[in-house]
């Protein structure tokens, strides 16, 4: 299990909270900050990486370090330590990333369910600290964690559910005009998606959480479906599922 952590590009980065924005209903940013952040590589619009969420304060284990930790030895650290106060893993995407001002956003979708992840991101404080794990620059492996490869696709089939909606947004911003298709987003709440936008070929359409309705639009920002989906605060039915495997231009 080791092994494949030897070769990872992934270290662990030192960051504090700069901002915590209220995005939409069921969006908090983080704006992370630390001068490690200098070498956080985003090698692609889907960029995985991983919050170490801490329960409570850090084990002593985590301790700051001037340098940045190799996941080889963050992983072996984390393995070590008790269950209890062992900080939880969670996988996100970065939904910008700053290198001059050593900043990354990480957009958090708090589940009406909330675990460790939507429960921290949703009382965050300034000033708090937080580890994440992303690839390094200087570390090579230009596409680790990224899992959109279009390759010379001119017509995509993209699904989602709130949860990939930082990772949809990146993938459609990054398209070409000319790109055609279809995005299916999977939403309770549409004002969580307002500013979803694609090229004008790439249908844009909004599902409620039970069943994926049919209003369809090209490239425009999303409007709401009918009533009875009407925006609403969290609600366990958007919570139903976990996204599915991605496929061949499927992003998640
Ligand atoms: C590659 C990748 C990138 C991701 N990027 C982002 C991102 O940028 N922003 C973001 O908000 N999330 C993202 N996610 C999803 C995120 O990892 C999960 O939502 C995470 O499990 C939430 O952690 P938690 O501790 O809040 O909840 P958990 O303890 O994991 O679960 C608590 C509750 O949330 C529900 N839940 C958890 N995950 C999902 C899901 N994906 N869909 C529906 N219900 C769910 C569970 O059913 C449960 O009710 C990403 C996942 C992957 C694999």
């Amino acid at each position: 299990m080791t092994r494949s952590f030897d070769t990872s590009p992934n270290v662990l980065f030192e960051t504090r909270v700069a901002a915590v924005e209220r995005l939409s209903p069921g969006f908090v940013r983080l704006t992370l900050h630390g001068p490690q952040l200098a070498h956080f590589a985003a090698h692609g619009p889907d960029q995985r990486i991983k919050l170490l969420v801490p329960q409570g304060e850090y084990p002593t284990a985590f301790d700051p370090r001037t340098e940045p930790v190799p996941e080889r030895e963050w992983r072996a650290t984390w393995r070590d330590l008790p269950d209890a106060g062992r900080p939880v893993l969670r996988s996100y995407t970065p939904s910008a990333v700053r290198w001059p001002q050593r900043e990354i956003d990480v957009d958090v979708f708090v589940h009406a369910r909330p675990g460790p992840a939507s429960r921290w991101a949703a009382a965050a404080r300034i000033g708090e600290r937080l580890l994440v794990s992303g690839p390094d620059v200087r570390r090579g492996r230009a596409d680790h964690g990224v899992q959109w490869h279009p390759g010379a696709a001119g017509t995509v089939l993209l699904v989602a559910d709130e949860a990939a909606l930082p990772a949809l947004r990146a993938i459609l911003a990054s398209l070409g005009s000319e790109t055609a298709g279809t995005a299916l987003l999977e939403v309770g709440d549409p004002a969580d998606a307002a500013d979803l936008a694609g090229p004008p070929g790439v249908a844009i359409t909004l599902c409620p959480a039970a069943a994926c309705c049919p209003r369809s639009r090209s490239g425009h920002a999303p409007t709401a479906p009918p009533p009875r989906h009407s925006a609403r605060p969290s609600t366990p039915g958007r919570d139903r599922e976990l996204p599915g495997r991605p496929g061949p231009g499927t992003t998640r």
